[in-house]
């Protein structure tokens, strides 16, 4: 999907004719706008907070007069900038995964110890959401790689299971053995995500629906940091989804034992 950008030099060899170097520079051209696209989004991204906090301190300044009026202030530039500091934990989370050469603390990893800790940080989102979150996985699975990250990744697709699913809905979280792959499903029954957006939901900054992500504290890089993790496993994370229906995420990493693990963390890198 990218053109080819050749390098072509040209040099001598004395009087015995000349020599043609040639090298492919697409992939650096490449990840070179990927860089530049990515530091004018977060510039972007960061602007909206800082342009809001900065708006909200004015116009408090203003208001010093009437207390009520200052509380309320105060509490907007909290939630402001909370938003803010999520947004930026979110950005070196992503940062990290995709400049990660190898994995950090790799090791066997217990699926049902992942399944078990990404489902816990999520129980109390779902309380709030009146949102039953339920399921497991089934013990003596395991895969090649870092705990911490495999745990961010699966915290991440279920809460935004949570985040997009009306209340009183249900959150299905499971894990199988698949032809020595490690499924582990998220299944919601929330808004759904029409064909068209699906294909973009792992770009960074991508979002449906601005306004509701922003209700919901979202940022645009869950996913994206889903992806990262996903393949730097040597695996990779699919979507299925039928609008007003639901949404399946599912993350597939190599079962350890059927795959050489050496080669994970380089494996489909982009
Ligand atoms: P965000 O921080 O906005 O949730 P993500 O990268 O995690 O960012 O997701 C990108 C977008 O994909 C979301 O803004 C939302 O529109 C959509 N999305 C993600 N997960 C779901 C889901 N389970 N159901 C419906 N829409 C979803």
């Amino acid at each position: 999907d990218s053109e080819s950008v050749i390098d072509v030099r040209l040099g001598t060899l004395g009087s015995r004719g000349v020599l043609l170097l040639a090298e492919d520079r697409t992939r650096a051209v490449r990840v070179e706008e990927t860089r530049r696209d990515f530091v004018a989004n977060v510039s972007h991204e960061l602007k909206t907070p800082v342009g809001a906090i900065n708006l909200l301190a004015e116009t408090m300044e203003d208001a010093a007069e009437d207390p009520e009026a200052v509380r309320r202030f105060a509490q907007r530039m909290q939630s402001e900038s909370q938003r803010l500091s999520h947004l930026v934990q979110e950005i070196i989370e992503l940062s990290r995964v995709q400049g990660a050469s190898a994995l950090p603390d790799a090791s066997a990893v217990d699926v049902d110890d992942v399944v078990e800790e990404a489902m816990s940080a999520n129980r109390n989102l779902a309380l709030g959401s009146d949102i039953v979150l339920a399921g497991g996985a089934p013990s003596g699975l395991q895969v090649y790689g870092s705990t911490t990250m495999l745990t961010t990744a699966l915290s991440n697709l279920i809460s935004n299971a949570i985040a997009y699913s009306p209340s009183g809905t249900q959150v299905g979280v499971s894990a199988r053995r698949d032809a020595g792959m490690v499924e582990i499903v998220v299944k919601d029954q929330g808004i759904g995500i029409s064909k068209e957006d699906l294909e973009r939901v792992f770009e960074r900054f991508f979002r449906v629906d601005r306004a509701r992500s922003r209700a919901t504290g979202g940022t645009g890089l869950g996913l994206a940091i889903v992806k990262h993790i996903a393949t730097d496993h040597g695996g990779e994370v699919t979507a299925w989804s039928m609008e007003g229906q639901g949404s399946t995420f599912v993350l597939r990493i190599p079962e350890m034992g059927r795959t050489d693990a050496t080669t994970v963390g380089t494996a489909n890198r982009s």
